[in-house]
């Protein structure tokens, strides 16, 4: 937004030294972000700070699609503050419904209303220590409005954000406020809200949670994590491993009954198990056996 004041968003408490390699790394990595998403921006619609606001608060816990969905209606409704608060609870409930936990939000979006209008003459607060203090608005929300709406950069660390940060060893924390703080070092403040956005669109498009696509990834040649990945056919080889024990289960089963009797005089606790389920004492034993038996193998 054009003539806006700058603040810097800054967590204090800076780590002193920042090895190079790690600066040139995240900064080449935000290059190629930059190349491969171009056209990322905030995904969430809005014409003003208020609009902003209100947005983020709803799509907690929901999508920015559902979000989008919701907001045209709401917004054609609501434009100041005042507007929220002639709604009332209900009214507002009934319209953001869809995107979940419509009770809360309502709460949180009326009472930052009335804060809003009681602190701050019904304008949203443009600097960090100011926004915070809304309800409903934390660090997050606050960066998302600081860069979007003021032209203030902030670092937004969403799920997306925590996440492949960790990934790419940017940081250890878990703590979105330390993250964010570790961030500030790597990233030129003046990238901070598009670095935002890419990594953002980057967790959506690629680097799932459960199955990032790192085979397609443009940032993978950077990325320390796919070597964990590498490591999964061993994983998968080891687990494959266990299936042929399992099949022969039915050459197992013809013993069953001796070894259930054994197991039985074994463990007191296996006496008293139901029929047909081996206790814990006596899958140990058993585990115990095998393990023998492997040793007494690599041994000959
Ligand atoms: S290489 Fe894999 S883990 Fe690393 S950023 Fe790409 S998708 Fe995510």
């Amino acid at each position: 937004m054009s003539g806006s004041r700058r603040t810097t968003t800054r967590i204090p408490g800076d780590r002193p030294e920042v090895p190079r390699e790690l600066v040139l790394r995240a900064r080449r990595i935000d290059r190629s972000l930059q190349k491969a998403y171009p056209d990322a921006h905030c995904a969430l619609d809005f014409q003003s700070p208020l609009d902003l606001y209100v947005a983020t608060v709803l799509s907690a816990q929901c999508t920015d699609e559902r979000v989008n969905m919701v907001t045209p209606h709401l917004f054609a409704r609501c434009r100041r503050p005042e507007d929220y608060l002639a709604l009332g609870p209900a009214g507002l409930e009934e319209i953001i419904r869809s995107t979940g936990f419509f009770r809360a939000k309502a709460r949180n979006i009326l009472a930052g209303c009335q804060a809003i209008l009681d602190r701050h003459d019904g304008e949203l607060p443009r600097t960090m220590e100011e926004l915070v203090k809304i309800p409903g608005c934390g660090r997050k929300t606050a960066n998302v409005i600081l860069g979007n709406a003021f032209g203030t950069p902030g670092i937004t660390v969403d799920t997306h954000m925590g996440r492949i940060a960790r990934r790419l060893e940017f940081t250890a924390e878990k703590d979105p406020v330390k993250v964010e703080a570790e961030l500030q070092q790597l990233i030129p403040e003046q990238d901070w809200t598009m670095f935002s956005h890419r990594v953002i669109s980057h967790g959506r498009a690629i680097c799932d949670a459960r199955k990032p696509l790192c085979s397609e990834c443009p940032i993978r040649r950077d990325c320390p994590y796919p070597d964990t990945i590498d490591a999964l056919p061993v994983a998968k080889a080891a687990k494959t491993a266990k299936t042929p024990k399992a099949s022969s289960r039915a050459n197992a089963q013809a013993s069953t009954k001796t070894k259930k009797t054994s197991t039985a005089k074994a463990s007191p606790t296996a006496r008293t198990s139901k029929p047909g389920k081996r206790s814990s004492a006596a899958k140990t034993s058993k585990k115990a056996t095998k393990a023998g038996k492997r040793t007494k193998k690599a041994s000959a």
